[in-house]
């Protein structure tokens, strides 16, 4: 990101806080005598209250603030008023209110405008991984994905290049353990970051469509995706305390049960489930799985197997995903433990049968448990979905 805004005559800047963030923006903005403050509107309510502070402190120094709205397709806050005051609580009314989400801004900057004079700061090269203390991090654990604008449009062109792949998306049907080329876009740590425009996206699938006979349709098609996106920040923004039970008028509350040791063999990939384990091994090694390996361990920790309580599942999944989301974290864990959103908790992933469907042969077990390799070869691969 430096390298590119430093092609344009610019700069990144890196502010280090010593406690809380809000009060080095705000020290930048006094002592760097700044007439104007831009930022991209937030809506979880970390942010919302980091945001509130600096907004504050701008409005009496007369500082002049642009905060669009440019994180998701739509703006919750307007659909919530066309609502009737609430977020829409189905996907399915939640589109119907929202309509067609407005185009992406596609203005191309040639230049902008140089580092002013920034006072007694003295002005750093953008820090290092190390020097931000992940320098231990072991080459295992490093994603196969790398980060950056650049990336994403080049993972997104890849992906829209298949046209009939894109009109005929279905995420249900995808494979859960295809990990040499997963079956989804593996977009979403782009646009967790920013690093590609959810409406940019939107706009380039629309584009696609236009040019093939049919297309699937929302839920299940490409766009739709984008769509659940976009439901999850509505509800989660119109939902006091949407990331807990307590206090949350959209969440069951269920007696989960305590126990410290099975949630540690989940969380830790040692519950004995090949299938479950290899997802949770993939999780802390990658950051990424698909969405329906997602399905199997939420459902499983929580009203399949363990009965354990969703916030503690949401709380592993925020530390290790590399697109690690408040809204849709929250949102999906709400819904996989029947807490919210879905109610139809006798459907439930087989820890055994359901991974066995996709991965017959034990290919993606064997690959995130190494140990299976060494004691399973593929010729006693029936007996890699059973529990020991
Ligand atoms: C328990 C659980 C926790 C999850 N936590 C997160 C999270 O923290 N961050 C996150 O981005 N996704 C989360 N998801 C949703 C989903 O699994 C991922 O967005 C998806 O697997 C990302 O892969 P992709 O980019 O290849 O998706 P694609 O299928 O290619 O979809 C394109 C984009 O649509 C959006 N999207 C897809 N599925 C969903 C969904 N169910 N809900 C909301 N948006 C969706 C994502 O931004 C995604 O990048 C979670 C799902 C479950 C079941």
């Amino acid at each position: 990101m430096d390298a590119r805004l430093r092609r344009l005559g610019s700069r990144l800047l890196v502010l280090r806080a010593r406690d809380d963030v809000s009060d080095a923006v705000c020290a930048a903005l006094k002592d760097w005598n700044i007439g104007k403050l831009c930022f991209e509107s937030d809506t979880e309510p970390y942010a919302l209250a980091r945001d509130k502070r600096v907004t504050d402190f701008a409005a009496a120094s007369g500082i002049e603030v642009f905060s669009p709205v440019s994180h998701t397709l739509f703006d919750p806050a307007e659909i919530i008023e066309k609502n009737g005051g609430r977020p829409p609580l189905t996907y399915q009314s939640f589109v119907a209110t929202a309509g067609e989400p407005p185009k992406p801004v596609m203005e191309k900057y040639s230049e902008l405008p140089p580092i002013g004079d920034t006072g007694g700061y003295e002005l750093l090269p953008v820090p290092k991984l190390e020097e931000l203390g992940y320098g231990d991090l072991s080459q295992e654990y490093i994603p196969p994905f790398r980060g950056g604008e650049t990336e994403a449009l080049k993972r997104m062109r890849e992906s829209l290049q298949d046209k009939e792949w894109v009109a005929k998306f279905e995420k249900p049907k995808g494979d859960p353990s295809a990990f040499l080329k997963p079956a989804t876009t593996v977009l979403s740590p782009y646009l967790k970051f920013g690093c590609l425009s959810a409406r940019y996206f939107y706009h380039c699938i629309q584009d696609v469509y236009r040019s093939t006979k049919t297309h699937t349709k929302p839920p299940v098609s490409l766009a739709g995706q984008l769509l659940w996106r976009d439901f999850f920040y509505t509800v989660s923004f119109g939902t006091p305390n949407f990331h807990q039970m307590e206090g949350n008028k959209i969440c069951k509350q269920i007696p989960w049960r305590e126990n410290g040791e099975l949630f540690v063999a989940w969380r830790d990939g040692r519950t004995g489930y090949p299938w479950i384990d290899a997802i949770m091994i993939q999780l802390r090694k990658w950051g990424w799985m698909h969405h329906l390996a997602r399905h199997s361990v939420a459902c499983f920790l929580t009203r399949g197997d363990l009965y354990i309580h969703w916030e503690q599942g949401r709380d592993v999944f925020e530390r290790l995903l590399i697109d690690s989301d408040w809204a849709i974290n929250n949102g999906n864990w709400l819904w996989l433990s029947c807490s919210s959103f879905f109610y139809q908790y006798h459907r439930i992933y087989s820890p055994i049968s359901f991974g066995k469907k996709y991965d017959p042969n034990g290919d993606y077990i064997r690959h995130f448990i190494p140990v299976l390799k060494e004691t399973c070869p593929r010729s006693t691969s029936t007996s890699l979905g059973l529990h020991p």
